[in-house]
């Protein structure tokens, strides 16, 4: 049967009690032994003292003048020491002292009597002082008795008092300590920990509960530390066997991981990265710097294994709720494109070169037909030669795109900077589309506003530049409408623009027109989408900027600036 902490306590409080009412109990009995023997009875002894020494001082007085006064008083005293015979032979003397006395009532003159009287009542006394002593003597004994016990009693309750006070803090606190440093050790996450109290009381049950607690504890840890390690081994799999080079990094800037294309790509073996710090890393890892500060996605090279290979970087963040626990930097390897990206544009190249001849061999043919000195042509014959020769140019310009952007993609842009007049430029374009802008009664009108300042320019590609905005404002402005072609100086450069009043641009899609094969949807059919872009190439490489202003319903202008000629520098 388990004994709680409260019946210890309370068996222990009842022992005392019972000890402490023991002591009580005894006290009373050896005060009322000792009061009885040292006052009750001894008070009998003095009685009977009193009255013995009263009739020798009766018989002292019968012998004198007033006998019966005398004689009535002794009578009573001892009348009185009759009724008060406590002591054993002191019956016999009072008796013998009565017949005595009644004698010499009779024989008042007899000293014989007198005497024998006189040696009953001493006898009487010394019995009763007797008694005294004797009592006396047994009340002493009671009494050092009575402290014996007491005093052992007493110690025994301070003992058993100070055994328990020594006994209950240790009692409570010592498996306080216990639990304590078992809680402590839980905090720690050292869940083997149990507490052995060897008790079956509350702190037996509170560690027992606690037992079973840490028990759980540990299983749940372990079946979670497995589940984990299951998941991470599950993870790194899964990233190892990933195509694509990747590096994770937590928001705190600690490397989590990288696959073995990354650490390939890195040169760098696991220890040298994973747990490392990105600032650490980077310190000695030229790809990795380069990684974390480059931001755009644009396509760079990595020479590996002695062959050149091309990647895109692409970040995919790591969220965990609706925060940002970290991001992984993926690398695609687009070498394959990369290379057929090439193949196609040699292709194209090689393509746009070989039909440009047999083109222009053709337009000059037609040129001739429409020379009457090769013979005059009827006007439906004329009107047939017209349209030929308008195709023709079509499939010239979409020739000349092909291979401009050829030239951009292959990065091999050759450019002839001069210090060129940029009204020259402008005429050289306005006149290559003069006959388009006729058809639609279209009128150029020329603003130019720079003087004689010159620009440095590749005079082909800026006047191919221009041509293309030209004509792409002839063919989306309504007929009859005007194109102002301007010139003017801005600081250092001069700025080309060419405004029309055609439909305009959506904003959403203003920047969007120099990208490769944009055109805004709905607009007219026709045209590869390549224009802007080779032009915003041509421009840039040149050092100067493209841009764009419309508003729908409100006209375009297409403009570019390029710098002015240095009037320090030499003339070319
Ligand atoms: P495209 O050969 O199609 O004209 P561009 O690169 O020259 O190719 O132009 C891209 C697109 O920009 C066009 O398809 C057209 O939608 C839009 N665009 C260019 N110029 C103008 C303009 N002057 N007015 C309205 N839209 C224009």
């Amino acid at each position: 049967m388990a004994v709680t902490l409260k019946t210890k306590v309370a068996l222990g409080g009842i022992f005392l009690f019972g000890l402490l009412i023991l002591v009580g109990a005894l006290s009373f009995y050896y005060f009322n032994r000792i009061t009885e023997e040292a006052g009750g009875i001894v008070k009998d002894n003095y009685e009977t003292l009193n009255y013995s020494r009263d009739m020798l001082k009766e018989m002292d007085e019968l012998q004198g003048g007033d006998s019966i006064s005398a004689s009535k008083k002794f009578k009573q005293n001892l009348q009185a020491q009759e009724k008060n015979i406590t002591e054993p032979g002191e019956k016999e003397l009072t008796d013998s002292l009565r017949i005595n006395f009644e004698a010499l009532k009779q024989k008042t003159s007899s000293d014989s009597l007198r005497s024998l009287i006189r040696r009953n009542i001493s006898g009487i006394m010394q019995l009763n002082l007797q008694a005294i002593n004797k009592k006396n003597e047994a009340a002493k004994a009671s009494a050092e008795k009575a402290k014996t016990i007491i005093t052992i009693i007493l110690t025994l309750c301070t003992l058993v008092g100070l055994t328990f006070l020594y006994n209950f803090p240790s009692l409570i606190a010592s498996p306080v300590a216990k639990l304590t440093q078992g809680i402590k050790a839980i905090a720690n996450k050292n869940y083997g920990e149990r507490i052995h109290l060897n008790r079956k009381d509350e702190f037996g049950q509170l560690a027992d509960a606690f037992n079973s607690m840490a028990e759980k504890l540990n299983d749940y840890e372990h079946s979670s530390l497995s589940k984990i390690l299951f998941e991470k081994k599950r993870a790194e799999t899964v990233i190892n066997s990933l195509k694509d080079a990747s590096i994770g990094i937590d928001n705190k800037g600690d490397v989590l991981f990288a696959n073995e294309q990354a650490l390939q790509l890195l040169n760098l073996k696991e220890l040298e990265i994973v747990g490392q710090s990105q600032e650490g890393v980077q310190k000695k890892n030229d790809l990795f710097r380069f990684l974390l500060k480059e931001q755009n996605s644009t396509p760079f090279k990595i020479v590996v294994d002695g062959k050149e290979n091309y990647f895109i970087k692409e970040i995919v963040d790591i969220n965990q709720g609706n925060e940002k626990a970290g991001s992984v930097i993926v690398l695609k390897n687009i070498t394959s494109f990369k290379e057929l990206d090439v193949a196609k544009t040699n292709f194209i190249a090689t393509i746009s070169h070989e039909l440009k001849t047999p083109l222009a061999s053709s337009d000059f043919s037609i040129k001739l037909l429409e020379d009457e000195r090769t013979g005059r042509l009827s006007d439906a014959q004329k009107e047939l030669v017209n349209n030929l020769k308008q195709d023709n140019h079509r499939m010239l310009r979409i020739l000349s795109e092909l291979l401009n952007m050829a030239q951009v993609e292959t990065g091999k842009i050759q450019l002839d900077i001069v210090n060129a007049d940029p009204q020259v430029i402008m005429d050289n374009a306005i006149n290559s589309v003069i006959n388009a802008a006729r058809e639609k009664n279209i009128t150029i009108r020329k603003d130019y506003r720079a003087g004689d300042i010159k620009v440095r320019a590749d005079t082909e590609k800026t006047s191919w530049v221009l041509n293309n905005f030209l004509s792409n404002a002839i063919k989306y402005a309504p007929r009859d409408s005007t194109i102002n072609a301007g010139i003017v100086k801005k600081e250092k450069e001069i700025e080309f623009s060419i405004i029309d009043q055609g439909p305009g641009i959506q904003p959403e899609y203003l920047l969007k027109v120099f990208e490769r094969f944009f055109k805004v949807p709905g607009s007219k059919a026709g045209g590869t989408g390549l224009g802007l872009s080779i032009s915003k190439e041509f421009i840039e490489s040149q050092g100067g900027h493209i841009w764009v202003r419309s508003e729908p319903g409100s006209g375009s202008t297409f403009g570019f600036n390029l710098p002015i000629t240095d009037p320090n520098l030499s003339q070319d």
